[in-house]
């Protein structure tokens, strides 16, 4: 008999049929930060100096810093933060929390709002 582990309430925000599958994927290695960022290459012992690209003044490149801390994506998510009222975040367990499970993916608002946080993450 197949065991079938716990349900991921989350899930259903990346994998359903308005958000296109390659961007699903990434999200789902954003969640289990399994991005090659630097700080994900430093922690498998290889060693590189770290520096963002995303800052005029340079930090270290983690997934959070990438999608949510550094300068653009500050930017970004206060942007939509603002015009859509919900609540700021910065990273992913946050993004989670504030936005994501909030959202009744049953009407218009939620499909628009889900997309543009997928989207949102594809492209910074
Ligand atoms: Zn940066």
């Amino acid at each position: 008999m197949r065991h079938k582990g716990n349900p991921c309430h989350w899930a259903k925000f990346f994998w359903n049929a308005f958000i296109p599958t390659r961007i699903a994927f990434f999200l789902w290695n954003a969640v289990f930060n399994a991005i090659s960022v630097d700080t994900n290459i430093q922690q498998r012992g290889i060693s590189l100096a770290s520096k963002c690209t995303c800052c005029s003044n340079p930090n270290t490149e983690s997934l959070d810093h990438l999608l949510f801390q550094g300068e653009v994506g500050t930017i970004i998510w206060h942007f939509f933060s603002k015009a859509l009222n919900l609540s700021t975040y910065w990273d992913m367990p946050s993004l989670f929390a504030n936005w994501l499970g909030k959202i009744n993916l049953s009407n218009q608002f939620g499909m628009v709002t889900t997309a543009i946080a997928a989207l949102t993450l594809w492209n910074i």
